[in-house]
């Protein structure tokens, strides 16, 4: 290691920066988020800089006797780079000039600013941009409030210290703080769950800490679809229970000592119900765990997460709830269909085709109107039936369906049909894995992963018979 890290003092020093344009107002503005006096060197000043209010603009042409005292000098003039460097380091005071290492005595790390928690990243300058891809992640896995929790943490030292005696059990009360109901609560702007989970911290040490669920939405199979807060939970959980619907890369995200438990309903095979479901979320969280309950799409859509929610509350247990890309929404964006669209339709219904009593009943007559568009969970097996209904109900046959198989996922397929063929589809083209079936969109044939399938008005009497 040639460069050391380390963190410096800045509050009410000196920083000297010599250059009034683009470069020096960029590092400029991260000496803002310090509370250094900032002085300025240069001919003329960028509008951001004397627009500041915190910025002094010490002289116009640069004499090293301006450096005099200052905690550090940035030197973003390329003419003058040299000299500055010179100045600086005569006086022993650290410089950077911008872009010119070898005249620069120290470099500034790529940082992710949690104030007062601060990260900073560094590769000797070899990578800027392998920094860079390291930030952007690190950035993701860290709550927004952290820098509150800190700042919290702060102002609770000497109250912590009089009550938690120090040593394994002051350990475990910061790292329940940090890591438990405390922190869940500040991220929650909960002020009162606030004070009462701390109050749990600090005076039922004998307790095991308490456990919670994050029912969380993990869309509809790229990881990219991700949320932040949902790959932040996958990061945080102790143990992760989750869908056959989940997609191995998006596990691929999650910590790996987590404990993971599948509970995934495979059609044809006997898989969890949902009684049994609930009592596996129970007893982890009843350990005193942080459960992550990963659910294809969005936990609220055709996902139980209500009921799941139910259960854990009935139990005294903490649930949070993390949205996710629900299917309709994912896959219309990887197939490139509008689902609103002006002059086209006002709503879209999101509707399953299957219920635990066989194929959903619906409002078909109302489903049926021109212009009325639908997107259709778990219907695959039940396109038949879902087809009957809509053409008894006068839906038109020609109207366009588009199926969106294995949707966002490197298997998807993209199949354009009609309300009149969409049985035929879905068998000749054996569609098989997880599918939206949208009736009523006009699919944008240009669109380069898109099947047609031809029509078949003769069908129409074939499902309409077969239905009777
Ligand atoms: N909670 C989930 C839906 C679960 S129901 C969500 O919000 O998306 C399961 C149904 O979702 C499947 O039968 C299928 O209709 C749909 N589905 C889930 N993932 C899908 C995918 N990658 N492509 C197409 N459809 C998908």
């Amino acid at each position: 290691m040639r460069y050391f890290p380390i963190f410096v003092d800045l509050k009410d020093r000196r920083v000297v920066v010599v250059g009034g344009g683009e470069e020096a107002t960029r590092k400029i503005r991260l000496l803002l988020k310090t509370e250094a006096v900032i002085e300025v060197v240069a001919s003329e000043l960028h509008p951001e800089l004397s627009a500041n209010p915190r910025i002094r603009w010490a002289a116009k042409d640069f004499s090293p006797d301006l450096l005099d005292g200052a905690a550090l000098v940035y030197s973003a003039d390329k003419d003058l780079n040299p000299t500055v460097s010179a100045a600086a380091q005569a006086r022993g005071i650290p410089v950077n000039a911008v872009d010119e290492a070898d005249i620069s005595t120290f470099i500034v790390p790529s940082i992710v600013d949690r104030d007062p928690v601060v990260v900073a990243i560094g590769t000797e300058g070899t990578a800027p941009v392998l920094a860079q891809g390291i930030r952007a992640r690190i950035d993701g896995m860290l709550p927004h409030g952290l820098g509150k929790l800190a700042a919290r943490a702060q102002s609770l030292r000497d109250k912590v210290a009089s009550i938690v005696p120090h040593g394994n059990r002051r350990r475990a009360f910061w790292q329940e703080f940090f890591f438990g109901g405390p922190r869940a609560a500040l991220e929650g702007g909960d002020e009162v769950a606030f004070d009462l989970a701390l109050n749990d911290a600090l005076f039922n040490e004998g307790k095991p800490a308490a456990g919670r669920v994050s029912l969380v939405g993990a869309g509809p199979g790229d990881p990219e679809l991700l949320t932040l807060k949902a790959h932040r939970k996958l990061q945080e959980a102790d143990v992760i229970v989750y869908d056959r619907l989940v997609s191995p890369a998006v596990l691929e995200l999650a910590r790996r000592d987590a404990v993971r438990i599948p509970v995934g309903k495979t059609p044809f095979e006997p898989s969890p119900r949902q009684s049994e479901i609930n009592d596996i979320l129970l007893r982890e969280a009843k350990k005193g765990l942080h459960v992550v309950r990963l659910k294809g799409g969005d936990p609220y859509i055709f996902g139980r997460g209500g009921e799941e929610q139910a259960a854990l509350e009935a139990a005294g247990i903490p649930v949070d709830v993390v949205p996710g890309i629900t299917a309709a929404l994912g896959c219309a964006a990887s197939a490139k269909l509008p689902l609103t669209q002006r002059g086209q339709n006002r709503s879209i219904t999101l509707l399953t085709a299957a219920s635990e009593h066989g194929v959903a009943e619906h409002n078909w007559a109302a489903l049926a109107q021109p212009g009325q568009v639908c997107a259709i969970y778990m219907g695959v097996n039940a396109a038949g039936d879902v087809a009957a209904n809509l053409l008894s109900a006068g839906m038109s046959p020609a109207t366009p369906v588009t199926i969106v198989e294995n949707g966002t996922l490197p298997t998807e397929r993209v199949i354009e049909t009609t309300i009149g063929s969409v049985w035929d589809a879905i068998h000749t083209r054996g569609v098989s894995g997880p599918a939206i079936i949208y009736v009523g969109l006009p699919s944008d044939r240009a669109a380069a992963n898109i099947v047609p399938f031809p029509v078949r008005e003769d069908i129409r009497d074939a499902i309409l018979r077969a239905a009777s």
